[in-house]
């Protein structure tokens, strides 16, 4: 997979493109993801990217044109496929989630345009953009922040990007619900036990304490994925254990 991001602040991705499984990633050729200075597309002497709003008011917006000049050069690279998407991060767009990291990461290529300031011209919005991508309910300074946590959401979905000791199936949404509790030596720790049927070697009572607890979990803190999630028969007698337990004070 491509992601090419542009910005007017490339500085900020280095560290982050550099470590980690990102940095392996990249490393296996697994996602490449290069990163350009908005400035290279503007014209003027001053390399301007954003001008004063009009109608009035405080702040500056980003101009169109160079965003459209850098989607425009970058969208059908030679050595590569063209661009599925061409995503805006906006607080104002659809929320990231993890089906749509997934959704993404089956792209071969796909830009991203960071804005800053107040913002960036509509027009960039209404016909430069395929998608308008939010990573929360909160304002952030510019969308590089948010690039980086698209890409990274991304990147770990794509086959080879983690090793199979760290597979991404069994992590929080990857079924709609949140992840079970873990826990690693050593099994008693100022006094807190470890459970011990994770102690016990016997993986089917393993599995099911894990379903369980999963289950446990996001009805306790995620009401809302639980509603969503399509359970099977032996989800609901956990849930029915889950509620007997309460009522008892497990
Ligand atoms: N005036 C804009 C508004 O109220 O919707 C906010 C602009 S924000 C200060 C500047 C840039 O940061 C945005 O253009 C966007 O690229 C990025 N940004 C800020 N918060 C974001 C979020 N939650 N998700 C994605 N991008 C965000």
């Amino acid at each position: 997979m491509r992601i090419d991001v542009v910005t007017t602040f490339p500085e900020m991705f280095r560290p982050v493109l550099d470590a980690s499984i990102l940095k392996r990633a990249r490393d296996a050729g697994v996602i490449s993801v290069v990163v350009h200075d908005l400035r290279g597309w503007t014209t003027d002497a001053h390399r301007t990217t954003d001008d004063s709003p009009y109608g009035g008011g405080a702040g500056m917006v980003m101009k169109p044109e160079p965003f459209f000049a850098a989607a425009e050069a970058l969208r059908c690279p030679e050595d590569g496929g063209c661009a599925e998407e061409v995503i805006l991060l906006s607080p104002q767009g659809e929320l990231l989630s993890q089906r749509m990291a997934r959704e993404l990461s089956s792209r071969k290529h796909v830009i991203l345009l960071c804005g800053h300031y107040e913002g960036v011209d509509e027009r960039v919005r209404q016909h430069l953009a395929t998608r308008e991508l939010s990573i929360g309910d909160y304002v952030l300074t510019g969308g590089e922040l948010p690039a980086m946590v698209v890409i990274d959401a991304v990147a770990r979905l794509l086959p080879g990007a983690l090793g199979a000791e760290e597979g991404a199936e069994a992590d929080s949404f990857a079924d709609g619900l949140l992840e079970y509790p873990q826990y690693t030596r050593p099994a008693d720790f100022r006094g807190w036990q470890v459970p011990d049927v994770l102690l016990s070697g016997h993986h089917e009572q393993i599995r099911r304490w894990r379903r369980k607890e999963s289950l446990r979990r996001t009805r306790d803190g995620r009401p809302d994925l639980l509603q969503g999630a399509s359970l099977t028969e032996e989800d609901r007698e956990l849930l029915a254990e889950v509620e007997r337990e309460d009522e008892t004070g497990r």
